[in-house]
Formats: C-alpha cells, structure tokens, sequence
C-alpha cells in the first residue's frame, strides 16, 4: 500500500515546509476551498473515517453535529496526548511530518467554520513541541494559517498546549478541563463536547491520526478512499509495534491487517525465533490475546469478535518467556497511578487489583485471590465515569480468562516475581 501519513518521513528534513510542499502538501488545503464546508464534511462522512484514538466514532458524524449547533465560535482540538503505554504511533506524524497534522487541522476548521484550533500536546514530547511551533510559524509565514488563507478569506489560528503528564487528559473531556487550565478530570456527558466543549462552545475533539487522514480524503476522494482496507472501517492506520519482534516500530497498513502479517510479515517475527504466548493488540487497556487470536483483523469491526478491541492499535508482544502475571500487575500499577480519583469504584476498586495483583505476584497469594480478582473486577466494570476503570477491570479479565494457570502457579507455589 502506498504510504500517505507517513510519507517522505524517512527523508531527514521531512519535517520543513519546502519538503512537504515538493511532495504535494498543502494541496489538498486548496482543493477544500473550492468546497462548501458542509461539503467538505458530507465527504469525510462519504469516506467512512473513524477516529483513530481508540474509541473509533465516525468522524464526519462527529464533525456534523458541531456544525448543526448554532453557538460560536467553534474550536477545533487535536488530541496529541498519546500516552497510553505501548503507543507511540502519533509521534512520527507530530515529529517528522507535521505540516500534514496542521493542513489536516485547518481543513477541519474550515469544514467546521472554526477560527481557533489547539493542538493539546503530550507532555513528555518535548522535541515534538519544538517541531511543531517551528512548522506553525512556517505555515504562518507562507499564508496556510492566518486571517487570509491562500488569499481566500478564510481565518483559522492555530496553538499548541503541553499537558503536563497526565493519562487521563487523554480523555477528551478531561483534555478540555485541563485546556481551560482546570484539573484534567472527565466532566459528565451529556452534554458531548461538540455542544458543550472549550468555554461552553461545540468542539470537535480529534486524535492526530484522524486529523492526518483528512488530506489524504480530500486529495483522492472519498470513494477511493474507502476502498482501502475494511469497507466497513476503512483507510491506512498507523501500528506502533513493541515487546518481542524482531523489528518494532511504527508501520502504516490498511485497516483489517492481521495481527498475524503485522507481527511475521512486518515485524520479521519473534525475536531469537522463540514461540509467541500472547499479544495486547491495542494498547494497554485493550485485553490480552492468547498465541492463537492473532489471526484475527486488526479493526473497530473484528477485534470486538475475538474478545478484544483495535484501541489505539499499539501492538505489544510477548514470547513465551514472559510472565504474564507480572506484565498484567504493571499495567494495573499504572492505571492505579493515572486513576484521577473522581469515582470510587475506579479510585479504589483499582487500588485493590493491584494490592491483590502485589500480593499473587509477590508469592504471598491465597487461595481465592483470583476468583477475587475477578470479583472486583466485575464490580468495576460499567461503574466508572470514564473508560479508564472499565479499562483496568477489562485488563484483569482477560489476562484470567486466558491464562489463569500462571496465576494458579503464583498462588500454588508462592512464586515470586521481580517488579
Ligand atoms: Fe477518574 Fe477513574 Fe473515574 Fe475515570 S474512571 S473518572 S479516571 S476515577
């Protein structure tokens, strides 16, 4: 497949303006323009694009409900705040082809009729803020941002906003509390941020990714578009690849790649040629899948089938020297660790997987801890105000469900494992 979002990035000035408009960048701006902005948006919606962040709402459905709202202004907000562990798929976009995000961005606040976009930055990518203030002046000096895009009376500015290390800013309520300068905590919806977002007023809230594929729509068209990968989830998604694979990184492949071809194709397989035991396909809050799922097609329609989800499609392997119990009890850590404490059955539900996870890890388990586990679990699950503590209680499930007798072993044989 010819690589769109990730295209020229090998090129070591691939970030600079010159280069992005040598390969044909920005015209895709241009072409929106001869459009309608509802025009525009009927296109994105033709497209089929759902938004790469995780939770994959169609983004052109999005985008028309924050345009039917009379209220302005309208704000338009990337969401660069990767920090979901095993992630890091947006970076090469925000660090090595980002005039591709700020066309993406001012296309979408002309579609919108927005005159303000924040691009809300991951706090620990600093090098990514430093390219990308250096491209926003750029597109400022060259007429792509301003009062007067291409000469056409268009208006959109455009910032960048470092958060400052919180996971659940990820979260797009969370990240417009923490834009107005609040503490990042999710709000209740209704209502949803394209009503009720920045200051009171209809904000499209989308990841990096979703922005980045908006050029790629208007330059070949929705129909074409759509032919790529899944129809029913269709388009190029960005698969950041870690753990035991012989070659990680970040690979661009259609929608509905197996796990398989992304780890024996892409990857080159399992590092020293050692057996698979399992795979988290999406992110650390996405279940675990055992050795034999990973024929399963990477997308927002088929992962729901084999018991997990695309998330954000980090895709962390594990060879059969891992010790899942200890992989399972440092991601409950880390959710413990980002739970922003708004709701209890998260706050301390959470709280109590990973003393049980501590105590079964540390060799000290009893007997019916992991029927405890699950319990807790089910308590959780459903009862939070946001994904996170759904995401913590689902973790534990699957890593049970699927490999319930390293646990027994733990528990059996007070085995012990380093943190
Ligand atoms: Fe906060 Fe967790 Fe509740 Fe989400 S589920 S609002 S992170 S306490």
């Amino acid at each position: 497949m010819e690589k769109f979002l990730l295209r020229n990035t090998e090129h070591p000035n691939s970030a600079d303006l010159d280069a992005y408009i040598k390969a044909g960048g920005y015209k895709a701006l241009a072409k929106s323009f001869a459009d309608k902005p509802s025009d525009v948006i009927d296109e994105i919606k033709k497209a089929g694009l759902r938004g790469r962040g995780g939770a994959g709402f169609p983004t052109g459905i999005k985008w028309s409900f924050a345009a039917a709202d009379p209220k302005k202004p309208r704000y338009v907000v990337c969401n660069a705040d990767e920090g979901e562990p095993g992630t890091f798929k947006d970076k090469p976009i925000l660090e090595k082809n980002p005039h591709l995000l700020i066309e993406g961005m001012c296309i979408s606040g002309y579609a919108l009729e927005a005159e303000y976009g924040y691009i809300y930055l991951r706090g620990e990518y600093p090098h990514a803020k430093v390219i990308l203030d250096g491209a926003i002046q750029q597109a400022y000096d060259k007429g792509f941002l301003g009062d007067d895009i291409l000469g056409k009376g268009v208006r959109f500015h455009l910032v960048v906003h470092q958060g400052a290390g919180a996971y659940i800013c990820g979260e797009e309520t969370a990240l417009i509390e923490s834009l107005e300068g609040k503490r990042g905590q999710p709000r209740k919806r209704p209502p949803f941020p394209v009503n009720e977002g920045f200051l009171g007023k209809p904000t499209v809230v989308n990841n990096v990714e979703t922005i980045a594929n908006i050029p790629y729509i208007v330059q070949i068209g929705a129909d074409k578009y759509s032919q790529i990968g899944n129809p029913d989830c269709p388009g190029p998604k960005l698969f950041s690849v870690s753990g035991h694979v012989k070659k990680p990184g970040v690979y661009e492949l259609p929608m509905g790649t197996s796990l398989r071809e992304i780890i024996y194709d892409h990857c080159g397989g399992i590092t020293g040629d050692k057996a698979l035991k399992a795979v988290i396909p999406g992110g650390i809050t996405t279940p675990v899948l055992p050795a034999d799922s990973i024929d399963c097609p990477m997308d927002f329609v088929n992962m729901p089938k084999h018991g997990s989800m695309l998330g954000s499609g980090a895709v962390m392997v594990f060879d059969e020297t891992v010790d899942l119990v200890k992989v399972c009890r440092r991601a409950i850590r880390f959710l413990e660790h980002e739970s922003c404490g708004k709701c209890t059955p998260c706050r301390e539900g959470v709280g109590w997987l990973r003393s049980i996870l501590d105590r079964v890890a540390g060799g000290s388990g009893r007997n019916g801890d992991i029927d405890l586990l699950l319990e807790v679990s089910k308590n959780i699950m459903g009862k939070t105000f946001c994904p996170l503590g759904d995401g913590a209680a689902g973790v534990v499930q699957s890593f049970v469900k699927h490999f319930r007798s390293e646990f027994e072993v733990h528990v059996n044989n007070a085995v012990s494992v380093a943190s």
